[in-house]
């Protein structure tokens, strides 16, 4: 399996026929896959709907949903161009050798995906087919940044400051848009329907596709970034872009993104103005920790199921049937604060969750419940959208103190005090919890406060203080 490195154009040998095989980056513009691809005589854009991958993911019906959606987009794009998608059936080895055959093709392009499972079934198609992988994914390909030692970072701000310094030395494989060539695209040679056979529960979907994406960066570049450092805490507005599930299924590319944080300080500086400069900065910033967390994930795959900080590992986290029940309330959205269970029916109702109530309702069930981080990963990972391991690890082991560069384990958030700073009307917690929507915002927060009781309502399932001092007890009973 050969990786080519930022710049398309690093393989070897220019392919004939070619396999454009589409997985994490659903999108036309800016694909370096494609560009690369079309660079052969013909490239056949194809799909490959893996049964192993599809049972994996049977419960996420959401995400499912969202992906079919975004490859009919990408079909249709296709087709503008006289092409269309070609969706093989099977195991990715099997599907694309004997493809390969049919349409006499000698080789495959993709984008590398470090999902540990991705990296696994890329090593078994490389042993059927002639693969080549190119970094599309992320800004800088794996094995570039190290620290002085030679060691992958482990914590964010000297990364970034790689991260940085490596864009401002060769910009063009950074952030260069890339390029590809349609009369190269083959038409599709079977009838690609969509992914799914039915639709099942899903949540009321954004618009799906590239073209969606682009608009949704365009409004949020337009009207949103220059508030974006004051406001993004702020889960009642709608003050961040909203890109991430497009992002999740590469509708839109990272390099797009990084690129536009970069024109709007650009833009900042020419007209002297801090605002923007502050917004577009702080964005950015966000930006980079999605970068340095898929970075963690590649040079540490054990974080997939184990805490960076390995002793934390024999925390005796809550469990058995009391621990289920503190669970479901939580998933559910019934914990009795109101802040935490709008996140969660925020999460049930839309796929997407605003990352201020990401954070509290995360502490919430580590601090508050005791519960094992790796469960709230698992519920994230089933009903998010924009759900990724690298990102949905990443800020679970942040959180929960555990993990590479994380919050200390003694920084615990109070729900309530969370909720009345950055939701300070209770507009959020109305719009998701109508059982309060007629609570005046004083007591909003703290319903248990309220003259009248909201019926159907639960109260507090724990003690916040006491719920604290267990939490402090149970992670310096590990630490020393
Ligand atoms: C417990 C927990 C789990 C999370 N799980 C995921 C996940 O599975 N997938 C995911 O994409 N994000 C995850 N996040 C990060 C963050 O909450 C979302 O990326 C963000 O809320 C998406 O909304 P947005 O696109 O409007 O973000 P914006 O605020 O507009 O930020 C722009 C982009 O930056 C990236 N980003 C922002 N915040 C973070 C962050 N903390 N970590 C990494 N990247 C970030 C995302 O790609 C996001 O789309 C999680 C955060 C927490 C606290």
């Amino acid at each position: 399996m050969a990786l080519s490195g930022p710049v398309p154009g690093s393989m070897t040998a220019t392919p004939r026929r070619t396999i454009a095989w589409f997985r994490r980056d659903l999108r036309l513009a800016d694909n370096r896959m494609l560009e690369v691809a079309t660079r052969a005589e013909r490239a056949w854009p194809v799909f490959v709907a893996d049964p192993d991958l599809l049972g994996a993911n049977s419960s996420a019906t959401g995400r499912v949903a969202w992906f079919d959606a975004n490859l009919r987009a990408l079909d249709d794009r296709l087709r503008e161009h006289g092409s269309g998608l070609t969706i093989l059936r099977g195991r990715p080895e099997e599907a694309l050798r004997r493809f390969a055959e049919s349409v006499d093709a000698d080789s495959v392009i993709a984008a590398a995906d470090e999902d540990p499972r991705a990296i696994e079934r890329d090593t078994h198609v490389a042993a059927a087919v002639d693969l080549t992988l190119v970094n599309d994914q992320r800004i800088v390909p794996p094995d570039v940044l190290r620290t002085a030692a030679g060691q992958p970072y482990t914590v964010y701000t000297p990364f970034r400051r790689a991260l940085d310094a490596w864009v401002a030395a060769d910009p063009d494989a950074a952030t260069a848009s890339a390029d590809f060539d349609p009369g190269r695209l083959a038409p599709p040679t079977e009838v690609g329907g969509g992914l799914l056979p039915d639709a099942g529960d899903r949540p009321e979907l954004p618009p799906p596709g590239e073209l969606a994406a682009n608009d949704r960066l365009r409004t949020f570049l337009r009207s949103d970034i220059s508030g974006y450092r004051d406001e993004r805490d702020r889960p009642d507005l709608d003050a961040t872009s909203r890109l991430s599930p497009y992002l999740r299924v590469g509708a839109i590319g990272i390099r797009a993104c990084w690129r536009a944080a970069l024109n709007a300080r650009q833009r900042a500086t020419e007209r002297d103005d801090v605002v923007l400069a502050r917004g577009s900065a702080t964005w950015q910033g966000e930006l980079g920790w999605r970068e340095f967390f898929a970075h963690v994930l590649l040079a540490h795959p054990r974080l997939a199921t184990e805490s960076f900080r390995t002793d934390y590992d024999t925390i005796a986290w809550v469990d058995g049937p009391d621990g289920d029940d503190l669970y479901d309330a939580w998933r559910a959205g019934r914990t009795g604060y109101p802040f935490v269970d709008a996140g969660m029916r925020q999460l049930a109702a839309t796929g997407w969750m605003h990352n201020r109530a990401r954070l509290v309702t995360a502490s919430f069930l580590v601090k508050d419940l005791g519960l094992d981080w790796r469960r709230g990963e698992s519920a994230f990972a089933e009903l998010l959208l924009d759900a990724d391991v690298q990102q949905n690890n990443g800020n679970w082991q942040w959180i929960a103190g555990v993990g590479t560069d994380a919050a200390p384990y003694f920084r615990i958030f109070n729900a309530t005090l969370q909720g009345r700073k950055f939701d300070p009307a209770g507009a959020y917690v109305r719009r998701w919890i109508p059982e309060l929507a007629d609570l005046p915002a004083d007591v909003v927060h703290e319903p248990w406060r309220a003259a009248d009781t909201p019926g159907d309502y639960p109260p507090p399932i724990v003690d916040h203080a006491e719920a604290r001092e267990r939490t402090l007890a149970r992670y310096r009973a590990v630490s020393g």
